[in-house]
Parts: C-alpha cells; sequence; structure tokens
C-alpha cells in the first residue's frame, strides 16, 4: 500500500484559534500533552483562560500584541507540539525544529521519523486538517465584522425549509456576499500578516461558508426545536432560554445574532432569546430578561451569569422572567466527566420536572450515545433524536489530539419533554 508521506515545511506560522468551547476543554488539553495549557498561557503572558480567550476572539490585541503579525504567530505556536511523540518545542533537542506538514500546514514534527510513524494515523485526517487551518485564519473575520455577512428573507415557510440545501435555494448564490469580504481589507491584513500563503479564492469561498455556517447553525437549529415541539409564534411571543450559553456563544455576541429568525418566521409575535451560563461573557447581549411579552416581529435577546437552575430560583421563579417555552443548550458536555454532570444536574431535573420542551446539541454521535444514556437514567421523555440537519459545516480539531476525527458544532441532537410515561402509571404527565 502506497505510504508516501508529505515532506515538512520550515516552522513559521498563523492563527486564532476556534477549538475550544469550553474551560474545561482548555485544561483537558494536558491530558493529551502534558503541559500544553501551561505552555500556551505563558506564551501569550497570560494569566488565565478568559484571557485567552478574549486574545483569540481579537477583543485585547491591542494590548496583547504589537501587531497582528505577532498575534497570528502567538496563535500558531499554540497549535506547536509534535503530532507523533507530544514533544513541546523547549523539549526539542539542540538544532532540531518543529517543522510542519506541507499538505496540511497544521501539525507538527519533530523529525522525519516521528512524521512516517505518524502518517498512517494522519494521513486520515490531513485533508480535513488543511481546511481547518485555513478556517482558523477566516473566523477572524468574524471579529472585523466581516462575518457573518447578511441573508436574504426567506421565500418558503419554515416547514419547508429542512437542509442546508434548502436554505441556500433561498439565498440567491452566496458568491457576491462572500466576494466583497474577500476582495474587502480586512482579508488583505489577514493573509498579509499570516505567516503562510494564501490560499485560492475557492477554498476562501468554502472556508467563509464553513465559519458562516457555524454562526447559523445555532439559530436554525433552535428554529428546528421550535417547529419541532409545535411552538407558534405567529399565536403568541416565545421565550427561548439557552442553557449553558458558553464563553464562544457569548463573546462578541450581537443584539442581532438571532435575527435570522425573523426570517423564518416572518411577522412573528416576538421571539425572545436569554443566553444563560457561568461563562457568559458581558457585552450588549447583557441585559435584563423581559418579564412579559416581547417586542412583535423582532428578536429580543438578553444574558444571564449563572447556572441555570440558579438563574431559575433567582430569576424565574420570583418571576423576573417569563418561564420558556423552550429550553436549547449546545454542547452541554454534561457526558464528558463528574463535576459537569453535577452542574447540570439540577438543571436537567428542573426541566424534567417542569416538562420544559428541551433540545441539546451534540458534538458527535458518540457523545450523543453518552448523552442520550445519562437521560434516561434521569426517566427524561426522550422525543427524538439523530443527526442535525443545520449541522456547522465547519470541522474542529481536537487541538491536543489532531489525529482523532474533527467533530462538528451541533452535529446531532436529541429533544426530551418531560417525565419518561411509565405502563404503569394512569397518568402520563402534563403533556401527553
Ligand atoms: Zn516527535
Ligand atoms: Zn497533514
Amino acid at each position: 500500500m502506497a505510504s508516501h508521506f508529505p515532506a515538512l515545511e520550515q516552522s513559521y506560522a498563523p492563527g486564532t484559534d476556534s477549538v475550544f468551547s469550553d474551560q474545561s476543554g482548555f485544561y483537558s488539553l494536558d491530558s493529551n500533552v502534558p503541559g500544553l495549557s501551561k505552555v500556551i498561557l505563558n506564551k501569550l503572558n497570560m494569566k488565565d483562560y478568559s484571557e485567552y480567550r478574549s486574545a483569540v476572539e481579537g477583543k485585547t490585541r491591542g494590548i496583547s500584541f504589537r501587531n497582528y503579525k505577532e498575534m497570528f504567530q502567538k496563535m500558531e505556536e499554540t497549535f506547536k507540539f509534535c503530532t507523533g511523540c507530544n514533544k513541546l518545542p523547549e523539549h526539542l533537542a539542540e538544532g532540531e525544529i518543529l517543522k510542519r506538514c506541507v499538505k496540511c500546514l497544521n501539525v507538527y514534527y519533530c523529525t522525519k521519523d516521528c512524521q512516517k510513524k505518524d502518517w498512517p494515523q494522519h494521513k486520515k485526517v490531513c485533508k480535513t486538517l488543511r481546511l481547518v487551518a485555513i478556517d482558523r485564519l477566516s473566523e477572524w473575520l468574524m471579529f472585523t465584522g466581516d462575518l457573518p455577512f447578511p441573508t436574504e428573507k426567506w421565500s418558503k415557510s419554515a416547514a419547508e425549509v429542512k437542509t442546508w440545501d434548502d436554505w441556500l435555494a433561498m439565498q440567491g448564490g452566496l458568491s457576491s456576499r462572500v466576494d466583497a469580504i474577500l476582495s474587502g481589507a480586512n482579508t488583505a491584513t489577514l493573509w498579509k500578516n499570516a505567516s503562510r500563503p494564501r490560499p485560492d479564492e475557492a477554498d476562501l469561498r468554502q472556508s467563509l461558508w464553513r465559519i458562516q455556517s457555524e454562526f447559523l447553525s445555532r439559530v436554525l437549529t433552535v428554529g428546528m426545536a421550535i417547529k419541532y415541539f409545535g411552538l407558534d409564534p405567529y399565536a403568541k411571543p416565545i421565550t427561548i432560554h439557552l442553557a449553558g450559553a458558553s464563553h464562544s456563544e457569548t463573546m462578541g455576541a450581537r443584539l442581532t445574532d438571532y435575527d435570522e429568525l425573523n426570517h423564518m418566521f416572518p411577522g412573528h409575535q416576538g421571539i425572545e432569546i436569554v443566553m444563560v451560563g457561568p461563562e457568559v461573557v458581558d457585552g450588549p447581549i447583557m441585559r435584563p430578561p423581559l418579564r412579559a411579552f416581547g417586542p412583535r416581529q423582532r428578536v429580543y435577546i438578553s444574558a444571564y451569569k449563572a447556572l441555570y437552575h440558579q438563574f431559575w430560583e433567582d430569576v424565574v421563579e420570583k418571576e423576573e422572567a417569563v418561564r420558556p417555552d423552550l429550553v436549547v443548550g449546545f454542547h452541554p458536555g454534561f457526558h464528558a466527566n463528574q463535576g459537569l454532570l453535577q452542574g447540570w444536574l439540577p438543571t436537567l431535573l428542573l426541566l424534567r420536572d417542569y416538562s420544559i420542551p428541551s433540545l441539546f446539541t451534540m458534538y458527535s454521535e458518540l457523545e450523543l450515545k453518552y448523552s442520550l444514556q445519562i437521560l434516561l437514567e434521569l426517566e427524561m421523555h426522550i422525543r427524538d433524536n439523530g443527526s442535525n440537519p443545520f449541522t456547522s459545516q465547519k470541522p474542529e480539531q481536537v487541538q491536543a489530539c489532531p489525529n482523532k476525527p474533527p467533530v462538528y458544532c451541533n452535529s446531532h441532537y436529541i429533544c426530551f419533554h418531560g417525565l419518561l410515561p411509565r405502563e404503569d402509571l394512569e397518568d402520563q404527565g402534563p403533556d401527553n
């Protein structure tokens, strides 16, 4: 069997990063490459994860970095360790240098030998990791405001739009939007300062779409949940809580982030989105949730920094916020470890016992499987689960294990509602 592995490129390079969706993920780097999280923070001269996160997202670049070149370079350095033996730059022997795989420009090796041994694994993901390496640079355009680009009004009803293709068919081709970004000043700045060649136009176009799809994936998944539970935004205002809203969801969030719902349900009675989570980041969305009816035909976003069950006790129970018609959680990750599960448990029981229509998403089929097990043990009434037609199109690299198959945001989902009905109980719950 042919096992020709690509040559190594000299080490230097770019990169904002998109890998961490939460803090525990950051520190779990160390279980794969011991010391990596510390290296990252030290290299960036940062005290903790939140400082890192805000720099990654361009918020503090003036403080931490002298210029764009340095910013992109420092970020890329967080990817620098030998994918073969996990060696960090500081552990290299005299004269050794980490070199990039020339095909993906994403992973590094300390020696030819390490690369050769790793190739049977790496070749399975090298092609996808090439896209990831482009995306983690293109993603900077989210923080310059070039992305997400504006979208068209829907020419079909929400019920008719079942897949990305249905959505794309209403957009009249994305090329004019994408071309405007590609010929813009920020794209020029980006590729002038990234220490890698500018990819060709087709690669860049696809990259912009993948990043846009990740942004829209959250909105369209909420829309899908509204349809799934038969909520009618034309009949009355709808309140949706995003439980466990993360750093990455709320950092740089704008009041218009869920406006695609206006295209989905034109003329609706008002849709309120409340982002709740301990990692919620301060910004324009940080304003009190509504106590009553939202503004008609508009999406109103607010945010609250707390665990969801605390928010429920402190705000919802005191009637300082409307009760939700729907709760959505993007990648709650309660399957990942006992600590996260403990944090989520009161929320899960609350959602079950108040019989609140809920939809949670996962990064992979495996996560779906583990999450289902946990929800079934809690006797949740699972109504549906499977792959999400509005999954993000952008592959996510597992930073400390680049050869693990990349995952996709919102790739799978579970809908649950109330307590599992029992054969031996006459009362099957209020919603059956
Ligand atoms: Zn090595
Ligand atoms: Zn490669």
